[in-house]
């Protein structure tokens, strides 16, 4: 029983409270008002600017802030503002700026002083449009306290409502209603709320249950003997809670529940911006790269009551399907309710469209509220709304977080529809989130052989199989294990946040479509089913059990977020729609609209583009399928993993081993049709784009025999002493390779290995070109710091191409470049490119030498980093732009002020990062180039990138 209790209430908020609440003639005559037309102006004329010492922004009748002003007023606040400008009924309030918080940390938790009189003028003013007034005992004024970042951080800070109420206030509330029961439960909700986020009464390590539900409990088991729903408890019994819970208060946090209003105010006040710094907070912002030192805003507003009676409610909705991108109105609601309890996704509430027998005049307006705001924001909102007596507010609009299925239907329809352009359009699709488009979905012929064991709501598409962990931190482990992870849960909460990052999907029993689980799933792009309500889930037990039948944790389940699928088993995967229409030249695949679509976005980003995207590369098969997905050619294409198929790994040590040059030679003569055949069927499959071909670069020893039996096979194939292997393999040994004998140095000590490589390259493109395709090899020095090393290499080459073209009877166009990977390659660039014809920045080492950091050894030290926010991003992954970016843009300065046409690329893991591929837009490299499966996000990253950098700089 106390688990079911328990799991009816959410730690933040509260069930509905009775069912009728009796409303009567005096309380509709204090509603608060809803704007008149007259105030509804068109938002945009009335940008205002933000006037200095002003730490209070009305909305309302009166509204100063406007939608544009996210960074001072938060996401919340500044759309509150926006909505009272175009004439949406708001709740009236202020919004307390996030400069106060700035203020507040830098200050060792102080305000401004002039903040007190502002937020008295605040109260005035909503005083004044709801005629109620703040600690009043005749008509008192409850207000809600909410946090608002400049982006929204769901579920990460605390909103307390119903603030204002205390021994005397209740009771004005009882007598302005009629409905005592309505008073009560709101003080009650008030007292736990702010117990709980203000106060800090919460559960202690060790305890299973939440305090203040422990007491509930307790009175219900004293007064009757068993667990009751809250609807059930009487005024009697609220207003013994309500002093239980103040006793609650004083033992824990040892002191008085605060009865003044104002002092509530200030304290809710500072409960937000402390919540700022508390750990989910952190977490998140450490997730998706928001700095700290934007802090929240907070927002007072006057409470309207979703609780109120039977034509009341609150809800939550989309103006389109956030999972799909279906155009419907999406979305749920609780009747008699307060909006906590849908947010927090406890109770599975009714479906939007419910509400239509319910409510129909609400219904409506809700409806042509949806139209407004698509009209209005020219975009997907999501909106909470609560409806009192029977007429609608709303209290939050936002852009909705959206899956990328979801985005690109968006973005398709709302361009058809004429609502926003095609640029708009290429800009809706968030780049780092679309390989969720290129994801596998479960095998058509697997999946009709699974077995459907429960079905849910499907709230992040995909296909997902995994094996089951009921808990998060239990997800996590195992899936640092390296293991495919389901997380399952009766719901999720902020909680598991670490458990859901793990998972491959995400399976809940309960919620619904604006349930926590959903709520992420749309964020992260996580694979995800919600209120499965087949599902049985026993955190004691840690299992799972469905239809009579009971999954361990450990065991496997499947699923299908895109249908809301639950399978047994593990089911097989199959390409996307995409990569099969692209790949594999799926005639099906190629008229789904999800193929089509993504056809349509790719051609625009490539038509506003200005820089191409190459991919690398080490294989004909990597070649044909990044060009299948957009490529112009190849960036990088390694030569040396052509070195350890088959048995070229023996020639190859056989070269390494070679004690004088004859002997290193008649073992690269073995390697040379090797990498001709290589780079021929290169050549073929890029049907006459360009190939960057990079020279031999990691060090020697990577190709070594290690271990003694690999070290004797080698001894008998070459017929040679162990021990001379032996010692070889000692003499290469470095103490730090990846500074030691490779790259360009390999070429300059060993120059055969580079006229081998040189030789295979252009006999490669002798046949090729001979075959009727044009062939555009770029061959590529690595490593280079000085201009000679590359004047040495390219001597080479040359050499190289003019006894080839004699013996082939052929005129081939080439051109030789460098890398710039090391800090003096970048700042002596000007030197460099007298000789290079193009360069190609390797930030991959270019970050390892400019940091002196090296990647594989990151992992000890890197994650602490993070967390201190010495580096705001990994440097791997997000290319360093203050540090690393100067060298890449002194290498461009520099190179070009050289040689004005030269060719400028990127290669290193940074090249499919859209945030790094901003910052190479603005320096104006020529292309990027990335992995073949990383091609399109690449593209719509650098036509995005194109789109939002204003051109001719
Ligand atoms: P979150 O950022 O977690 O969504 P909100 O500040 O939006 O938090 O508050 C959560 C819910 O609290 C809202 O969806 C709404 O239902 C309820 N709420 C907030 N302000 C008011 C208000 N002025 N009147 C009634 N309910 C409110
Ligand atoms: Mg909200
Ligand atoms: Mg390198």
């Amino acid at each position: 029983m106390a688990k079911t209790r328990k799991a009816a209430r959410p730690r933040r908020a509260s069930a509905a409270p009775a069912g009728k609440t009796g409303r009567t003639a005096g309380r509709g005559a204090t509603r608060v008002k809803r704007p008149t037309t007259k105030g509804a102006r068109k938002a945009a004329p009335a940008r205002r600017a933000k006037a200095p010492g002003q730490y209070v922004y009305l909305f309302g009748r009166k509204t100063d802030g406007n939608g544009s002003m996210k960074p001072l007023l938060g996401g919340k606040g500044a759309n509150l503002a926006e909505m009272c400008r175009i004439g949406l009924p708001v709740p009236p309030g202020f919004t307390i700026t996030t400069e106060v918080c700035t203020h507040y940390y830098a200050h060792t938790r102080t305000y401004p002083p002039t903040l007190r009189a502002q937020v008295q003028a605040g109260i005035a003013a909503i005083e004044r449009q709801t005629r109620k007034a703040f600690g009043d005992l005749g008509n008192p004024l409850l207000l809600s306290v909410r946090s608002g970042a400049r982006d929204s951080m769901p579920g990460m800070m605390d909103t307390i409502l119903n603030l204002g109420l205390n021994d005397e206030t209740v009771d004005a509330l009882a007598r302005k209603t009629g409905n005592a029961r309505f008073a009560w439960d709101c003080y009650r909700r008030f007292v736990q709320m702010y117990g709980d986020v203000v106060l800090g009464v919460q559960k202690r390590p060790g305890e299973d249950h939440d305090p203040f539900e422990m007491v509930i409990e307790a009175l219900e088991h004293e007064r009757y003997h068993r667990h009751i729903e809250d609807t059930a408890l009487t005024v009697e019994d609220l207003q013994e809670l309500v002093a239980r819970f103040k006793a609650l208060v004083r033992d824990r946090a040892g002191l008085e529940f605060p009865a003044q209003p104002w002092d509530q105010l200030m304290g809710a006040v500072g409960a937000v911006f402390g919540s700022w710094m508390n750990d989910r907070a952190i977490v998140y912002r450490r997730k998706y790269n928001i700095p700290s030192e934007w802090g929240t805003a907070v927002n007072v507003q006057a409470m309207v009551y979703g609780n109120s009676g039977d034509a009341s409610g609150s809800g939550v909705a989309f103006t389109r399907n956030p999972a799909n991108g279906v155009k419907e109105f999406y979305g749920e609601f609780l009747m008699n309710a307060q909006g906590e309890d849908v947010v927090a996704g406890v109770r599975t509430p009714e479906p939007v469209a419910e509400l239509r027998k319910h409510l129909p005049a609400a219904y409506h307006e809700l409806e042509r509220i949806r139209g407004v705001l698509e009209r209005h924001f020219k975009d997907v909102q999501d909106f909470e709304f609560t409806i009192e007596d029977g007429v609608v507010y709303m209290l939050q609009t936002r852009n909705g977080k959206r899956t990328a299925m979801a985005a690109l239907k968006f973005s398709m329809d709302m361009h058809r529809e004429g609502l926003i352009d095609w640029k708009t359009a290429v800009m809706r699709n968030p780049a780092d989130q679309l390989d969720q488009l290129l994801a596998p979905v479960f095998d058509t012929a697997d999946v009709d052989r699974a077995d459907v064991i429960a079905t849910g709501l499907p709230a992040g598409p995909g296909a997902a199989s995994g094996r089951i962990y009921l808990n998060a931190e239990r997800a996590v482990i195992a899936a640092e294990k390296g293991e495919r992870v389901l997380l399952v849960r009766v719901e999720t909460s902020p909680e598991d946040l670490r458990g859901m990052i793990a998972a491959d999907g995400i399976l809940t029993a309960r919620g619904g479509v604006s349930s926590h689980a959903a709520l992420v799933a749309r964020q992260m792009g996580k694979v995800c089913v919600c209120g499965a309500s087949g599902v049985e889930v026993d955190y004691q037990a840690r299992t799972a059990s469905v239809q009579g039948r009971t999954y361990a944790e450990g065991d496997w389940l499947s699923i299908d977020g895109t249908a809301g699928r639950v399978f047994a088993g593990a089911v097989k995967t199959a390409p996307s729609e995409i990569v099969a229409g692209l790949i594999e030249g799926d005639e099906r695949a190629r008229r789904t609209e999800k193929f089509k679509s993504f056809q349509q976005l790719m051609t625009w980003c490539g038509s506003v583009s200005r820089m191409q995207v190459r991919t690398n590369a080490d294989t004909p098969e990597q070649a044909r399928n990044a060009i299948a997905f957009g490529a112009t050619g190849i960036g990088l294409c390694r030569t040396e993993h052509m070195f350890f198929e088959g048995d070229r790994i023996d020639a190859m040590r056989e070269m390494i081993l070679a004690e004088d040059l004859e002997a290193r030679k008649a073992a690269l003569a073995k390697l040379l049709p090797y990498q001709r055949d290589d780079f021929a069927g290169i050549f073929r499959a890029l049907e006459g784009h360009p190939a960057t071909i990079r020279f031999l670069d990691p060090p020697l020893h990577e190709f070594l025999p290690h271990t003694p039996e690999q070290q004797a096979d080698l001894a008998g194939k070459l017929g040679v002493p162990v021990e001379t292997i032996q010692s070889r393999v000692h003499q290469l040994h470095e103490v730090n390779p990846m500074l030691g004998f490779r790259g360009c140095r390999l070429g300059i000590g060993y120059p055969e290995i580079s006229a081998m490589q040189a030789r295979a390259v252009f006999e490669a493109a002798a046949i090729v070109q001979k075959e009727g395709v044009k062939v555009r090899p770029e061959i590529m020095i690595p490593l280079v710091g000085f201009k000679r090393e590359l004047d040495l290499q390219v001597d080479v080459v040359h050499q190289v191409a003019r006894v080839v073209q004699a013996e082939q009877k052929v005129t081939l166009s080439y051109m030789v470049g460098t890398m710039i990977e090391v800090p003096r390659g970048a700042l002596t660039a000007d030197e460099i490119a007298q000789t290079a014809e193009f360069f190609s920045f390797g930030t991959n080492d270019l970050t390892q030498t400019a940091l002196g950091m090296s990647r594989d050894d990151s992992g000890s030290f890197l994650p602490t980093y993070a967390e201190l926010e010495i580096v705001a991003r990994n440097p791997f992954a997000t290319l360093d732009q203050t540090g690393v970016g100067q060298l890449v843009r002194i290498a461009v300065e520099k190179g070009r002020a050289t040689k004005p046409d030269l060719k400028l690329g990127i290669c290193g893991e940074h090249g499919g990062d859209p945030a790094s591929i901003v910052f190479f837009e603005q320096v104006g490299l020529d292309y990027v180039s990335c992995s073949p499966y990383r091609v399109p996000v690449a593209r719509l990253a650098a036509a995005q990138a194109a789109l939002s950098i204003p051109s001719g700089d």
